[in-house]
């Protein structure tokens, strides 16, 4: 009588084959991937078939840089790579867009690409490119697999890679004669064993002088501030921040994804004293966030000349750049719990009235009164301010889990950084170190994927949502929980804001560079496949498209249509941040 395994063909027998495909995709699951972005072709449509057999889900994406996007996303979100899965050449160009925004975000994320036949390869094959030369500059290791047998070595030192330290990109290049090899059933299950137990990455020591150093000066600093980042939201510090600010009571700045490591409501926060507490703190404990352009490179004139940085990064490299008074390399998480357990053995509490506290809770109150008197004029035609508001208020009354913000655009970006409200740690996605625009539907997918309990809620320029608009097919097709808002001014910083002088030569009676076609109907792009659109100009009809949507939990674009004259040319990039 024939054994199970020969009559189920899902459980292999010892004398089956197993070709390259089938190999990654068991390798990728047993490395820990639970989900795959990409869009399949030749050569790696069997890869994604052969990994969701095995347990990894897939989702295909329209374009491989969204795609790309999602991944990078993912490994922020959940701490594990996000995987990509790439077609040879120019899938593999266009991945390029994620996996070096992976690199420049430092999140850890594994780009995989089909290549051309090796024997091919030189000769013109079809889509051919040196991938592991287009690759090299975003990423911390490029492996290539030559045989089949290396595909489980590879994939689990990719995986471990990408995480270990700085978390960055790694890169997996697997040509198609490997992908058609075949190795016995026992070998590929020994290969994989083999595999499956990496060294675990040395983690260095702490060190404890240095630990002690940076809490005398925080103690006997008279204007103490806190700043972190997106490297502490990616260690989970939130715990050990809380435990610091409130033991010392020292006010706190988050850079725009820091927000909501606390929420943006606590006393202690200096969001919206920001001038203040940078140009006049003499001591700045800067956690997983790098002095550049965002924090204006830690110098004057936006900080003050002598303050004293003492600087938490799991790099040695940012660091050594950055030149700190007091430089602590390691994990946030565990380098906070120690200059708690120093603090804790001897308190000490800023309190209320303590002259640094004041100035800034008091500065940072007359800014929210400015603005509140700002969003309390209700403007229609819709400046970005009312809506804003409205929006702020919607995704507020969610409470928690709250909702993931994706946010892109210019001055839709920098409007939504300082009037909507973060409560929770992870919660904002935006356009990032790069000032990366194109990010936004991807950034979606994978925190709808990463975050199923989680509303996603996009507040996008027309701009910004352009880049990735075709990946709203990918939301109806998943049936994910994502509202798409589109601040919809007819263009890049609203349309044609060009001068008379402006508009000469033969071309003049072009469109301006910076505008779309007027009124775009960005609903019915969602409409099209099924899933429900909006336009919205009124501040009732926004409120009823919100709470429609938002307890609909169902794939929606709000097509929100602003006076093409609101905002700023170029947003407010002096401000950067
Ligand atoms: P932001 O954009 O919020 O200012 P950055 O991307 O500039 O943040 O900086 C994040 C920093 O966090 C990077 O320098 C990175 O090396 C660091 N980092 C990443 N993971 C960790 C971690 N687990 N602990 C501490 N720092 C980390
Ligand atoms: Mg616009």
């Amino acid at each position: 009588m024939a054994s199970e395994a020969e009559t189920n063909p899902s459980i292999p027998t010892e004398s089956a084959l197993v070709d390259g495909s089938a190999l990654a995709g068991r390798a990728l699951a047993a490395a820990g991937a639970s989900h795959m972005f990409g869009v399949v072709g030749i050569p790696v449509t069997a890869v994604a078939t052969r990994a969701v057999a095995a347990g990894v889900r897939f989702i295909a994406f329209h374009n491989e840089q969204s795609a790309g996007y999602a991944a990078s996303a993912y490994g922020y979100l959940t701490g594990r790579p996000g995987v990509l899965l790439t077609v040879s050449g120019p899938g593999c160009v266009h991945g390029l867009a994620g996996l070096s925004n992976a690199w420049v975000n430092t999140w850890p994320m594994v780009m995989i690409s089909g290549s051309c036949d090796q024997a091919d390869f030189g000769k013109g094959d079809f889509q051919e490119l040196d991938q592991i030369a287009a690759v090299k500059p975003f990423v911390k290791l490029a492996l290539k697999a030559t045989s089949i047998s290396e595909i489980p070595r590879l994939v689990q030192t990719a995986f471990a890679t990408a995480c270990a330290g700085r978390p960055g990109g790694c890169y997996i290049d697997l040509p198609a004669d490997v992908l058609h090899q075949t190795i016995s059933e026992t070998e590929a299950s020994s290969l994989l064993s083999e595999a499956a137990n990496p060294i675990p990455p040395q983690v260095p020591d702490i060190d404890i002088t240095e630990v002690d150093k940076a809490v005398s000066l925080i103690r006997h600093a008279a204007r103490p501030l806190i700043v972190f980042g997106k490297g502490a939201a990616y260690a989970r510090a939130e715990g050990a921040v809380k435990k610091f600010v409130e033991t010392t009571g020292i006010p706190f700045l988050p850079t725009p994804m820091g927000k909501g490591l606390l929420p943006d409501t606590h006393e202690l926060a200096a969001t919206a004293a920001r001038s203040l507490a940078i140009g006049k703190c003499d001591v700045a404990l800067v956690v997983g966030a790098r002095l550049n352009w965002l924090l204006h490179f830690g110098k004057p004139p936006r900080w003050s000349q002598d303050v004293k940085f003492i600087l938490v990064d799991i790099s040695k490299e940012e660091i050594e750049l950055r030149k700190p008074h007091v430089g602590l390399v390691g994990d946030a998480k565990r380098v906070l719990d120690l200059i708690n357990r120093e603090i804790k053995d001897d308190p000490f509490c800023l309190g209320r009235t303590h002259p640094w506290v004041e100035a800034i809770s008091k500065k940072a109150k007359d800014n929210v009164v400015k603005m509140d008197a700002q969003l309390a004029k209700e403007v229609v035609p819709f400046n970005f301010l009312t809506p804003m508001k409205i929006i702020r208020d919607a995704i507020s009354a969610q409470g928690s889990p709250a909702p993931i913000l994706v946010s892109e655009g210019a001055n839709t970006m920098d409007v939504g950084r300082a009037v909507l409200v973060q409560s929770e740690p992870r919660t904002r996605l935006d356009a990032g170190t790069w000032g990366t625009m194109g990010v936004g539907l991807g950034y979606c997918i994978a925190a709808a994927i990463a975050e199923p309990n989680r509303l996603v809620v996009a507040v996008e320029g027309d701009s910004g949502f352009g880049f990735s608009a075709m990946e709203v097919e990918t939301l109806v097709r998943y049936q994910l929980p994502v509202v798409v808002i589109v601040f919809n001014n007819g263009g890049v910083y609203g349309g044609d804001r060009r001068t008379p002088e402006e508009i000469t030569g033969p071309h003049k009676d072009d469109p301006a560079p910076t505008s779309f076609v007027p009124g775009a109907a960005y609903h019915t792009l969602m409409e099209a496949f099924g899933g429900k659109g909006y336009r919205v100009s009124t501040p009732d009809e926004l409120k009823s498209a919100l709470s429609e949507s938002f307890s609909a939990r169902k794939p929606a674009v709000i097509n929100l249509v602003i006076d093409p004259y609101a905002g700023a040319e170029s947003g407010r990039l002096q401000h950067k941040n």
